[in-house]
């Protein structure tokens, strides 16, 4: 079982982010982090725990102390030996003794939002970092772990030159893994509300061509559309979302998905710290959680374990769904019993999953 918590604080917004957030506020981290832990209390049924991922919002932007509270309350968890345990945080939030004190309750890897090494380019998604901060404080979170993830956002704007450059000081960190994402402009952000237009389409998959070609190049394994990693530092955590298997998630706005049923917490803060987490909780059919386990399974470079799909839900993939007419066009490939997009059509995967599902 895997365990998702949501921290929805943040010190500042970025102008693309429509994720559940918050400004940070003294006042409401304690009661938040009380309520946090009777929802994992009522909730958690004791199962054994192989993930547990801290996101947010930014978990670090909590003082030490309320970080502490946080982390205690991962303490009721039942966990395995080798468990991954994650937390997100942010440049300019990290500092030497929270590192201290996340390696302390049992922290092993950090994913670090760094976005971009472009003052120009940071400065317009609202973070509050420069790049030669990104530097001293990577070199200060590899003091204490090895398994950093940064996320980078490409298409920012036209320039290829800054997409490379970014990709160099990547390389540079000399770090495990890299989420890349291409910039969305989400309805509700600062960005949409600006007027901020995406980049033409075919620069847009030239900068992701480049960037797979150059992380590919320097041992990097793309290992799920918009994920790289060396060998042996693939999330374990996001895996389970891919894999379509069940999770735990606590907090504002959380998703969980256990026993077949989708469950989604309340966006409503007040709510939340009156302990109505519910917003609605909805059963997945067996139709429903086999297209899933098919939109989220293709995401990886390996595919869907066929034999798995067939152990799960009593049906072959290639009897329940269109895909004889995507292989013998080359798009699907089916190989050791695994069903993959072929890699050169990752880039299109949504087209090639309208395709499967029509
Ligand atoms: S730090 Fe993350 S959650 Fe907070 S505003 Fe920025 S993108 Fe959104």
């Amino acid at each position: 079982m895997s365990v998702y918590i949501h921290i929805p604080f943040c010190n500042s917004i970025c102008t693309y982010c429509d994720f559940c957030k918050i400004y940070y506020n003294k006042k409401y981290v304690m009661r938040y982090l009380d309520s946090l832990k009777k929802e994992i209390e009522e909730r958690y049924n004791d199962e054994e725990v192989s993930t547990i991922y801290i996101g947010g919002g930014t978990p670090t932007c909590l003082d030490d102390e309320e970080l502490k509270e946080l982390l205690k309350i991962t303490k009721l968890f039942n966990v395995k030996d080798k468990i991954e345990f994650t937390i997100e945080g942010n440049i300019e939030s990290i500092t030497e003794n929270k590192l201290k004190i996340i390696k302390e309750y049992g922290v092993n890897r950090i994913s670090i939002g760094v976005q971009s090494f472009n003052d120009d380019v940071i400065k317009l998604l609202g973070r509050k970092h420069n790049k030669d901060e990104v530097f001293s404080k990577i070199e200060l979170v590899k003091k204490y772990f090895d398994n950093i993830n940064i996320d980078l956002i490409y298409a920012v704007n036209d320039n290829m030159d800054i997409v490379k450059k970014d990709i160099d000081n990547f390389l540079k960190l000399d770090i495990p893994h890299i989420s890349t994402y291409s910039l969305i402009i989400e309805d509700n952000t600062i960005l949409k509300i600006k007027g901020y237009k995406n980049i033409n389409e075919d620069l847009d998959y030239e900068m992701y061509s480049y960037i797979e070609k150059t992380l590919e190049e320097n041992n990097y394994i793309h290992y799920e559309i918009s994920n790289y990693a060396k060998k042996g530092y693939e999330s374990r955590h996001n895996l389970v979302y891919w894999n379509n298997d069940f999770y735990y998630g606590f907090g504002l706005s959380s998703t969980s998905f256990i026993n077949n049923k989708r469950r989604i917490n309340t966006k409503n803060l007040t709510k939340y710290l009156d302990d109505n987490y519910l917003d609605k909780e909805v059963y997945e059919d067996k139709k429903v959680r086999m297209e899933n386990e098919v939109m989220l399974g293709l995401r990886k470079l390996s595919g869907i374990d066929l034999n798995n799909f067939r152990y799960k839900y009593n049906y072959d993939l290639e009897n329940v769904f269109n895909i004889d007419e995507l292989i013998r066009d080359g798009y699907l490939i089916i190989e050791d019993n695994y069903l993959r997009i072929n890699k050169k059509y990752i880039y299109i995967s949504n087209e090639i999953l309208l395709r499967i599902f029509d």
